[in-house]
């Protein structure tokens, strides 16, 4: 009888506690933007180095590419030889989601998005595609501001100093004469 009562009780407080669950879909989770959702693929910026497929533990990237000759930047330079994306492609039917893939990637070439809709009924409907991984940086959240009190980083500080460089070739050209004045 003690029992039947402390179980109706907790029933009870549980009854008029509010929900946590949410009425997805009608009601979408609120996620943290990084959420780890879906690979996104910014291709301009992949080398084809391979380094994500060879460390990936599951061994689901694909990647395809040949190489072109690139003829040499000056007269009478080599040419050079660069490597040319033909396929790139995740499974996520097999990804874990670990991220490996995208902190090894030296060029920033992968960024994880917060979306998570992309459920199938064809099981092979989830290796997505270069043009479809490619989508997917559209949803990826801009990168968090850097911390004023931290290091200034190396690319904004070479960017400042090309900015001041060419603001002073600016005022240096303002302030000289033009040919032809000045003399008398
Ligand atoms: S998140 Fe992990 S499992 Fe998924 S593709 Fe990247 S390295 Fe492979
Ligand atoms: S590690 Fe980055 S640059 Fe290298 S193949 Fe993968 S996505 Fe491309």
């Amino acid at each position: 009888m003690k029992g039947l009562a402390k179980g109706l009780a907790i029933t009870l407080r549980t009854m008029t506690r509010r929900s946590h669950t949410a009425h997805y879909p009608d009601a979408l989770p609120a996620l943290p933007p990084r959420s780890r959702g879906v690979i996104a693929l910014f291709e301009e910026n992949c080398t084809v180095c391979m380094l994500c497929a060879r460390e990936c533990p599951d061994w689901c990237i694909y990647i395809d590419s040949h190489k072109e000759t690139v003829p040499p930047a000056a007269p009478g330079g080599r040419e050079r030889s660069r490597n040319v994306l033909d396929r790139f492609a995740i499974d996520f039917a097999l990804c874990m989601y670990c991220g490996i893939c995208i902190e090894v990637c030296p060029f920033d070439a992968l960024f994880w998005s917060p979306e998570f809709e992309y459920a199938e009924t064809d099981i092979h409907e989830l290796t997505h595609e270069r043009d479809r991984l490619r989508d997917w940086m559209w949803t990826v959240p801009p990168p968090p501001a850097p911390d004023p009190a931290g290091e200034e980083p190396k690319e904004l500080g070479a960017a400042r100093k090309a900015v001041e460089k060419a603001e002073a070739a600016r005022a240096r050209e303002a302030a000289e004469p033009p040919a032809g004045e000045g003399g008398t």
